[in-house]
């Protein structure tokens, strides 16, 4: 029987049957599996989507990049009006900090949302987050229809936001921001793979911007410590140059302008206490400052507070640093002073010499406050440190520069009067020519020279005719003057820088005349001769020739040799000299060669 039925089946529709039975229809079944069919692959087709939205936001590092990424990329993605990443303060007031908008809306956007839009939410603000925090999306596809309180529809009513879908963002533990999807021209029916879609584009923003944060906070680290790196270098070079500096100008305007170059702050100066006033005055003595701030150089500065409050900390080797000197509770003297150098955040180091606080060095920001970080203050406290080196080199080098000081002009003095002396042994004091004493000495140094050389060595004796007659008529002073026109008419004869004339005796004078055959001695001799007689000093008579004063000169001539002797050439001189004198005087005779 049931064969027989069954016999009949091929006759009814399957679909019948199926009907028959209570069961989905065949056709039914295949629709319904094509639906399924195509559901899967726009699933996998929305998944592969959102695959490469999250590799393209994974893509980068920078957050601008990423959050420009992700808000073009889901929009593209979930077809909506705009895509935007909200981000939360501290106080869980907030702003966008990135949109971007998928098609022209049409409304005319009195008010838009965009970069920069600051939102404050007063129950975000009191709930700290609210239902964000538990990670919910909130979904409105109608904000007319969905409820809302009033100051809520009025904010989306300012930005024209029709419906919504938000999902919050997460950096680790951390509620970060919210990524927004808005639709403005009409309601927006939500589907649940479009809700999923944002949560999970959300999560991926959140690691993108801790792997972000993360790479930032890693070159920052990376560039402090090559901050760091090159205050060491400066440091190290530094305090080098301190402990070989000798000069403390030069050492304060490297020290002043490589601080600020390592600190990039607006100024460093050196400043100076005056000694004598127990530190309520001084001035800064260096300074390195960018062009925008006054310069602190040679103001003086008058603080009584300074001596009882400060100067007590800084000689224990304490430094001072103000990260806002409004906020230090400074009196107000001090502040006055502060605001007069237009300082607004400053470190202060002691700079000691020996046991006594010198001065100090002075880090000044003046653009704005700041906080100083400890590798800074660090530095500048080892810095100072080393100035006590410097400023006690300083002073030892002063002490044993004025004694080096003293010491020269001791020595310029003896040296002085040394010459002086050596000079008045070697002059006569009358005429200021050589003595004979010096005569002698260079007769026999040049004797000695000539005799290596085998060169002539001439003399010239000379003798003022009737002199004592001279002394008789015109007194001794007037003789005296005499013998110093006469040595002086016979000097300015002598042209060669080697040529010697000297007083011999007392109206006697002697000429050495190195490197000086017989005609050359002849002829400085007929010129002295003539150079006397045009001195024209009048002599009275001792015979009817004479009118004037007149030399009588005798000339001797030598090659310096083993045999032959100084003396023998003085001897010849004297002799020729004589026989002038014999032959009537006022004229020469050459002993010739000896
Ligand atoms: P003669 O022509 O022979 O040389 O005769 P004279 O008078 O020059 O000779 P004498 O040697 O007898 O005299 C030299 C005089 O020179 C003697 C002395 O009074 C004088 N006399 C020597 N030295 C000085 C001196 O320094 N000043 C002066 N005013 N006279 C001097
Ligand atoms: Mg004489
Ligand atoms: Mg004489």
């Amino acid at each position: 029987m049931f064969y027989k039925n069954l016999h009949i089946i091929p006759k009814v529709s399957a679909n019948l049957l199926c009907k028959l039975l209570g069961q989905p229809s065949v056709s039914n079944l295949e629709t319904q599996l094509h639906d399924k069919q195509v559901q899967i692959q726009q699933l996998e087709k929305q998944e592969r989507a959102l695959y490469r939205v999250i590799s393209k936001i994974r893509a980068s590092f920078e957050l601008e990049t990423i959050f420009r990424t992700t808000t073009k990329e889901t929009c593209k993605l979930l077809r909506v009006e705009r895509i935007a990443v909200y981000r939360f303060y501290e106080n869980w007031g907030g702003e966008f900090v990135s949109d971007f908008e998928f098609a022209e809306t049409g409304w005319d956007d009195v008010e838009t949302l965009g970069k920069n839009t600051v939102w404050n939410d007063s129950y975000l603000q009191e709930h700290q987050g609210g239902r964000y925090r538990n990670h919910e999306t909130l979904v409105a596809s109608d904000v007319y229809a969905a409820d809302l309180c009033q100051c809520h529809l009025e904010i989306l009513e300012q930005f024209h936001i029709r419906a919504y879908a938000t999902a919050p963002i997460f950096v680790g533990k951390k509620l970060w921001g919210v990524l927004a999807a808005y639709q403005h021209s009409q309601p927006h029916e939500w589907k649940k793979l479009e809700i999923q879609f944002l949560s999970q584009i959300a999560t991926q923003l959140g690691f993108a911007v801790k792997q972000a944060e993360f790479l930032a906070q890693a070159k920052q680290k990376a560039a402090e410590l090559y901050k760091a790196n090159q205050q060491q270098d400066i440091l190290f070079n530094l305090v080098a140059e301190i402990r070989e500096s000798l000069n403390l100008d030069t050492l304060f305007k490297t020290t002043v302008r490589e601080v600020r170059k390592a600190l990039r702050t607006d100024r460093v100066s050196i400043f100076r206490f005056d000694p004598e006033s127990n530190y309520t005055c001084g001035e800064f003595v260096a300074e390195n400052v960018l062009p925008d701030y006054d310069s602190t150089i040679a103001i003086k500065v008058k603080d009584d507070c300074f001596g009882e409050k400060y100067a007590v900390a800084y000689h224990q080797g304490r430094i001072q640093v103000l990260s806002d000197v409004y906020q230090a509770g400074l009196k107000d003297c001090h502040i006055q002073l502060l605001e007069q150098l237009q300082i607004k955040a400053q470190i202060i180091a002691p700079l000691m010499k020996g046991k006594t606080l010198w001065g100090l060095l002075c880090v000044h920001q003046c653009h704005c406050s700041r906080e100083w970080k400890t590798s800074e203050i660090q530095f500048i406290q080892q810095l100072a440190a080393q100035f006590n080196v410097a400023l006690e080199h300083s002073e030892l080098l002063e002490q044993s520069r004025s004694q080096a000081n003293q010491l020269a002009q001791t020595n310029h003095a003896l040296e002085l009067a040394n010459s002086q002396l050596e000079k008045l042994s070697k002059l006569d004091a009358l005429t200021q020519i050589a003595n004979r004493h010096c005569f002698e000495q260079f007769l026999e140094q040049e004797w000695n020279r000539l005799r290596l050389t085998e060169n002539y060595l001439s003399l010239v004796l000379f003798d003022i005719d009737y002199f004592k007659d001279y002394n008789d008529s015109y007194g001794h002073l007037a003789g005296d003057e005499c013998l110093i026109q006469v040595a002086r008419a016979a000097q300015a004869v002598l042209k060669r820088p080697t040529d010697l004339l000297a007083r011999y005796g007392g109206e006697e004078f002697i000429v050495i005349l190195p490197n000086t055959n017989e005609s050359g001695a002849i002829k400085v001799t007929k010129l002295i001769q003539k150079s006397i007689q045009e001195l024209k000093i009048p002599h009275k008579k001792k015979n009817n020739f004479q009118y004037f004063v007149t030399v009588s000169l005798g000339v001797a001539i030598a090659i310096p040799t083993e045999k032959s002797s100084i003396q023998e050439l003085i001897n010849a001189a004297d002799k020729a000299l004589y026989k002038a004198k014999e032959q009537g005087r006022n004229r020469w005779v050459c002993a010739g060669k000896l």
